[in-house]
């Protein structure tokens, strides 16, 4: 007997009760025939939902089936917007390539006596979780602020590319500064996200514009 016999006894009745994993041999002609049905056993309607507060709501319908899958993002890569471009100077971050291209594009709106401000840039999903709280906490249903609010996981804003211009309410159509992009973001990358008229209808929210990028950090 080698020293590792006892041992080896010990461990039979369990070699017996739990083998290891092998491929299972299917070469069994007597095994009744079986039929794949294409048909899924189970429909489901998938309906997005969002927890706030603990509380689940359902997606009102104009976002589902918009939930952007972004990681969160950090610093770096987020960087911050330089103050003079922020209204009153506030501390705003964004992704450094539509950092640099809004940069550079707030430097040529003042050459033609633009001034650009801007009140957002990166939100992450608990920030706008927060921003779904303050509305609700006074009085609005969740699917009141749905309505011109985009729901948290379905906001531009947590992709560290999207900026609200100031003032980032109806005033900003007004502004000069709304006419001017119109007519010049396009060029530094800057497109409206949701214009006037949208094809699914999403309120026209003037002052939110977003950088497109190719960006690999960016999944959506
Ligand atoms: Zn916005």
């Amino acid at each position: 007997m080698t020293p590792a016999t006892p041992l080896l006894i010990l461990f039979i009745p369990f070699l017996l009760f739990f083998p290891a994993c092998t491929d299972a041999n299917t070469d069994d002609s007597s095994a009744a025939p079986v039929f794949i049905s294409n048909e899924k056993p189970y429909k489901h309607i998938i309906q997005e939902t969002v927890i706030i507060d603990s509380q689940e709501y359902i997606i009102p319908a104009s976002w589902q089936g918009q939930r952007l899958g972004v990681k969160a993002l950090t610093k770096p890569p987020l960087v911050q917007v330089p103050p003079e471009f922020v209204k009153d100077g506030g501390t705003i971050y964004l992704l450094p390539e539509a950092c640099e291209a809004f940069k550079t594009m707030a430097e040529e709106a003042k050459q033609n006596d633009i001034a650009i401000t801007i009140d957002s840039g990166y939100r992450s999903a608990w920030y706008q979780k927060k921003i779904y709280k303050r509305l609700m906490e006074k009085g609005k249903s969740f699917e009141e602020v749905a309505r011109y609010v985009a729901p948290p996981g379905y906001s531009e804003h947590m992709l560290g590319l999207a900026v609200d211009f100031h003032p980032s309410d109806w005033r900003f159509v007004d502004s000069p500064v709304y006419p001017w992009l119109k007519k010049h973001a396009e060029g530094f990358g800057f497109s409206e996200t949701y214009p006037e008229s949208s094809p699914d209808n999403k309120p026209w929210e003037p002052s939110h514009w977003r950088y497109h990028s190719p960006s690999p950090l960016i999944s959506e």
